[in-house]
C-alpha cells in the first residue's frame, strides 16, 4: 500500500503493515519523542471529534508526515480506550468514519478496497451503479431514518440494490462506525496508560465540559418546573398510586434518565406513591436505564409517538414549537444550545 492511501485509511489492514515496516511500534509511539508528531495528532483525532464531530484534514506532503498520521490512528484509539466513555467511543467512531466518507467520495478508486476490508459485498453493474445483495443493504441501512434509504424506496433487481456511489459510501461510513465501535476499548497495558496520562486527562476535561452542555439541564439540578405538561402528568400519577402502562413509565424514566437523574433519585421519586413495590420498580428503572445491563439507557420517546402512546397530556403553546419532550425542557431552561443531540 502506498504511504497517501495508508495516511487516508490508517484503519486499513494495509495501512497497519505499512507502520510496521516503517519500524513504528507502540512502544515507541507512546514513548519515543521523535513520535510527539503522532501523539500530537491523535489527541487531535479525539478533541475535534468530542467538539466538531470530525477529524480535520492534515497536509501529508512528506512520507515522514503520512507515517506520523498513520501512527496518529492507533494512538487515539488507545486515548479513547483509556477513557472509556460510551460517548466518546460513539462520537469518534462516527467522526472517523465520516471521514473516511468525505476522502471517499473524490477517490472512487479507493472504495472497493475499503468495502472488502469492511466486509460490505459489493459489485460494479453495467450501469456504473453500486449493487450489493439487499440483505447486506439491510444490514448497513437499517439506522438510517429518511424515507429514501427504506427498501421499498431502493433500485431493487433480482434481490440486488443498486446505488449511486454517493449513497455506498454513505453505508460505508456506517460499516466503518459500526467496526470501530466493536473494537474499542482496546486493552491498554498499564505502562503505556502511564505515559499518555496527560493526554488521557485533557480528553477527560473536554469530555465532561461538552457533556455538561449537552445535558438538557446544562449541568445544573433538574428544576421540576420545567417539565412538559405530558411528563409532569405522568409523574403525578406514578405518585399518586395510579398504575402507568408500560409506555408511560418508559417515557417517565428515560425522560428523567436523559436529564441526568440517577437511579436513586429516579426511584426515590417512585417511592412516594402509596404503593410503591420496590422490588418490582427497581428492576424496571434499572432495565431501562441500562444500569441492569451495564449499558447506556434508552433514548426518550418523541413527541409524535407519545402521541401514538396516548400520553401526550395538556399540550400548551411551547408544545407546538417543538417535536420532543425534551426540547421542552432545554427552552424553558434557557439551555437550548444543540438541542438535537439529545432530542
Ligand atoms: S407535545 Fe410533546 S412535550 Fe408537549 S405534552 Fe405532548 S408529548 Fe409532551
Amino acid at each position: 500500500m502506498d504511504s497517501h492511501q495508508a495516511a487516508r485509511y490508517p484503519f486499513l489492514k494495509g495501512s497497519v503493515s505499512y507502520a510496521e515496516e516503517n519500524s513504528a511500534d507502540i512502544e515507541s509511539l507512546v514513548r519515543l519523542p521523535s513520535y510527539e508528531k503522532a501523539r500530537k495528532r491523535g489527541l487531535e483525532r479525539v478533541l475535534s471529534a468530542i467538539s466538531q464531530h470530525l477529524v480535520s484534514d492534515v497536509p501529508l506532503l512528506q512520507e515522514y508526515d503520512r507515517l506520523m498520521e498513520v501512527l496518529s490512528y492507533p494512538y487515539a484509539r488507545m486515548i479513547v480506550s483509556c477513557v472509556n466513555d460510551r460517548f466518546l467511543t460513539k462520537r469518534y467512531a462516527l467522526a472517523e468514519a465520516s471521514r473516511m466518507n468525505d476522502l471517499l467520495s473524490n477517490d472512487r478508486g479507493s472504495e472497493t478496497m475499503v468495502a472488502e476490508e469492511l466486509e460490505v459485498g459489493s459489485a460494479i453493474d453495467p450501469e456504473g451503479l453500486v449493487s450489493m445483495h439487499f440483505s447486506d443493504y439491510l444490514r448497513f441501512s437499517h439506522m438510517m431514518k429518511a424515507v429514501e434509504w427504506k427498501l421499498i424506496n431502493t433500485d431493487l433487481r433480482g434481490g440486488f440494490v443498486h446505488l449511486d456511489p454517493d449513497k455506498f459510501d454513505r453505508l460505508l461510513q456506517n460499516a466503518l462506525q459500526e467496526r470501530i465501535e466493536s473494537e474499542l476499548p482496546l486493552n491498554v497495558p498499564d505502562q503505556f496508560r502511564k505515559a499518555m496520562r496527560n493526554d488521557i486527562d485533557h480528553v477527560i476535561v473536554v469530555l465532561s465540559d461538552t457533556k455538561m452542555k449537552l445535558s438538557p439541564t446544562g449541568g445544573k439540578g433538574v428544576n421540576m418546573d420545567y417539565l412538559p405538561p405530558c411528563i409532569k402528568a405522568i409523574l403525578a400519577s406514578a405518585q399518586n398510586g395510579v398504575n402507568l402502562p408500560h409506555s408511560a413509565r418508559f417515557a417517565l424514566v428515560t425522560y428523567l434518565n436523559a436529564l441526568g437523574l440517577t437511579y436513586e433519585e429516579i426511584i426515590g421519586l417512585f417511592a412516594q406513591s402509596p404503593d410503591f413495590d420496590e422490588s418490582k420498580s427497581s428492576y424496571q428503572i434499572k432495565h431501562i436505564t441500562g444500569e441492569e445491563r451495564g449499558r447506556e439507557g434508552y433514548t426518550p420517546p418523541e413527541c409524535a409517538t407519545m402521541r401514538t402512546n396516548g400520553i401526550c397530556f395538556d399540550p400548551d403553546g411551547l408544545c407546538a414549537k417543538i417535536n420532543h419532550p425534551l426540547s421542552y425542557y432545554k427552552i424553558k431552561s434557557g439551555n437550548t444550545q444543540k438541542k438535537e443531540e439529545n432530542a
